[in-house]
């Protein structure tokens, strides 16, 4: 059996990789990897913000974490609560106020007590209810007896009725004075920490539930309505809230005050009901805030809000990516470890698979040595790894059930990617062969980290208005694609000895989706624009990317692996990238002889490498190294 096994694993890409990306030492799989006990000892990559947190827990001081989703930002708040000083945690009870129904009173009691208190108001009436069911039965009991001796039926049981009726009047003002349990501690070990991400007003600062028979006096208490917020649950604990900038400015000015007062009375949300009459003594809301979002979340933050936090506790911006040192790959597969663990379900990882994963962080970085530490993203090829090995009946996951799980746990831009991408090839909207006038295959980022071939076109005509030629193109283009061609018109002008605004260019993106990254497509627009004035056929086999500056000169672009990968699935021969880009590549095997890469400094590189040669095409790159050789003798004599 073996001996026809083999030579089908050793076709298997991942077994040609010789050298392993660790030392392993004994280590036989993830299984033998500790897990610390506490949460924020398991963030990995984030050593500074780390210490910042620690101290911020000390000194309960708010926070405000500011970082790409999926980097550990509500792992690290929900890792301060467990390290928050044990402080006495607190019960909150809520009693009927005999003197104002509406005002009912707030009591705090330490953790556990509460539900004793609760329960013994309730035994006690219980108690009373009991007796005076028995007095009640008693009475009507003689009454009936008495009745039957006197002869005077009729009458007795009128009195009967009449004492049952009574006895039942008196029974709600009795269960009114029991308290309500509003918020309960018992039995915690950790500091609360309360996830208010997108909560509405009346799930984060406490509500009071409406009472359609509250007019006639037979409704449900006051205080029997009223429920905690988040911030009431999160006292002496945590209050997490990512997207802040995305509550109202109320709800935001509700919580400012009550981070200032650390109590905040509750009353009901909306206006037209019952609650809103209804108004509670202060409740305590001693938390300390963790808020994060990415950098654009500071914008719809409120100002005094950024400034209490800036005030009373610390900013951390938090990296997308770590070093990559053989230090951090252990942590990397610790966190394999962890997750596996916290799954529950997957086999733990054989060292060929932890080599996997650190590869697969490293091309997710997108940088030369450097580690991705967007671990959500990366847990999740994790547990489809997982799944993948229970799926094949393995005790442990290998590298080939991780390169498989790749193939499945791709993310939805990818699969838009990778539907695009088929779609083109059938529709046949890149022609990798032959060469076009003014049509480029300009290359793009969707998502994360998926990459897709979208061809640029270009038309060029005599400007029809006496003014001069305008740039037409639509949408999110439009913006780029006037940016881009102002910014070469006057290299156009020096190469070409054209002027611009002599033609009124068109320039459209073949086929386009929404958040199409723009500056990247720069140096297709004026290759495309180049290609359509001067008339010279551009090499469809080539795909390019780049952003151009004033210069001319080729400058960096992200997500060049990505690019590179859709250029050579669509059967593209050669990409163009930039110079500076070229130890971001990190192609995976299977592309590595597919395509050719170029890079590029500047734009006549550029187009010396993606027009057709022709007499047309020697004459521009003729007149283009006379330029910069001038430039360039310019710049020494200066
Ligand atoms: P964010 O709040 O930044 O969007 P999360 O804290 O929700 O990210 O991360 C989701 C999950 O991804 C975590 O529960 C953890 O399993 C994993 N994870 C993310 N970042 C890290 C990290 N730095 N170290 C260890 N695990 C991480």
């Amino acid at each position: 059996k073996e001996t026809v096994l083999k030579p089908e694993i050793e076709e298997n890409e991942a077994f040609e990789k010789i050298e392993p990306m660790l030392d392993y030492g004994n280590i036989k799989s993830s299984k033998d990897i500790e897990v610390p006990p506490l949460l924020i000892d398991q963030v990995i990559g984030h050593e500074e913000s780390i210490e910042t947190i620690k101290k911020a827990a000390k000194q309960r001081r708010n926070i405000l974490l500011i970082g790409d989703p999926g980097v550990g930002k509500s792992m690290l708040a929900k890792g301060m609560a467990q390290i928050l000083p044990h402080e006495s945690l607190e019960d909150i009870l809520i009693y009927p106020n005999v003197e104002d129904n509406n005002h009912p009173l707030i009591r705090s009691v330490p953790a556990g007590e509460g539900k004793k208190i609760v329960k013994a108001t309730k035994g006690s009436a219980k108690n009373h209810e009991e007796k005076k069911t028995l007095i009640t039965t008693f009475v009507i009991a003689a009454i009936v007896v008495i009745g039957f001796m006197y002869g005077r039926i009729l009458e007795a049981i009128i009195a009967a009725a009449l004492i049952l009726l009574i006895s039942i009047q008196i029974k709600p003002k009795n269960n009114n004075m029991s308290p309500k349990l509003l918020v309960n501690n018992e039995d915690k070990r950790f500091a609360p920490f309360m996830d208010a991400t997108g909560a509405h007003a009346g799930a984060l600062l406490g509500d009071v539930r409406h009472d359609p028979y509250q007019s006639g006096g037979l409704g449900t208490p006051a205080h029997e309505r009223v429920e905690s917020g988040m911030i009431h649950k999160a006292n002496k604990g945590v209050l997490y809230i990512d997207e802040i900038g995305t509550m109202t400015m109320k709800t935001q000015q509700e919580l400012l005050s009550a981070m200032q007062e650390k109590k905040y009375a509750i009353t009901g949300q909306s206006e037209n009901s019952s609650g809103a009459m209804v108004r509670s003594q202060a409740v305590p809301c001693d938390f300390v805030l963790v808020a994060s979002g990415n950098l654009q979340v500071l914008e719809g933050m409120h100002i005094a809000m950024r400034s209490r936090i800036r005030g009373y506790g610390y900013e951390v911006f938090m990296k997308d990516s770590m070093e990559d040192t053989p230090e951090n790959r252990k942590k990397l597969v610790r966190f394999v470890a962890q997750e596996v663990k916290n799954d529950g379900r997957i086999p733990h990882f054989a060292p060929d698979a932890l080599d996997e994963i650190i590869l697969e962080a490293k091309r997710r970085s997108g940088k030369q040595d450097a580690l991705t530490l967007k671990l959500r993203d990366l847990g999740g090829l994790v547990r489809s790894s997982g799944d993948v090995a229970i799926e094949k009946g393995a005790d442990l996951v290998t590298a080939e059930h991780v390169i498989e799980a790749k193939k499945f746990s791709r993310t939805l831009e990818q699969q838009i990617a990778d539907r695009s991408i088929k779609q083109r090839k059938e529709y046949s909207m890149v022609h990798p062969e032959g060469g076009r006038v003014g049509l480029v295959n300009g290359l793009a980022v969707i998502g994360d980290r998926s990459g897709i071939v979208s061809p640029i076109a270009a038309e060029a005509a005599p400007a029809q208005s006496k003014e001069g030629g305008k740039i037409i193109a639509t949408g999110k283009l439009g913006e780029i694609a006037n940016e881009s061609v102002q910014n070469v018109s006057a290299l156009i002008k020096k190469y070409t000895n054209k002027d611009i605004s002599d033609y009124d260019i068109h320039v459209q993106f073949i086929q386009t989706y929404d958040g199409v990254e723009g500056d990247s497509a720069s140096v297709s627009i004026a290759t495309a624009v180049i290609s359509a004035v001067e008339d010279i056929p551009i090499d469809q086999t080539v795909a390019l990317t780049g952003s151009l500056n004033v210069r001319g000169d080729v400058m960096p672009i992200g997500g060049a692996t990505a690019k590179i990968e859709a250029a050579a699935e669509s059967g593209i021969k050669k990409v163009l990238i930039p110079k500076s880009n070229m130890k971001d590549v990190m192609l995976e095997k299977k592309y590595e002889d597919m395509i050719e890469i170029v890079p590029t400094e500047t734009l006549s590189d550029v187009l010396e490498n993606i027009l057709i040669s022709g007499s047309k095409k020697d004459r521009l790159i003729e007149k283009m190294r006379n330029l910069s050789s001038k430039v360039a003798s310019k710049v020494s004599k200066s």
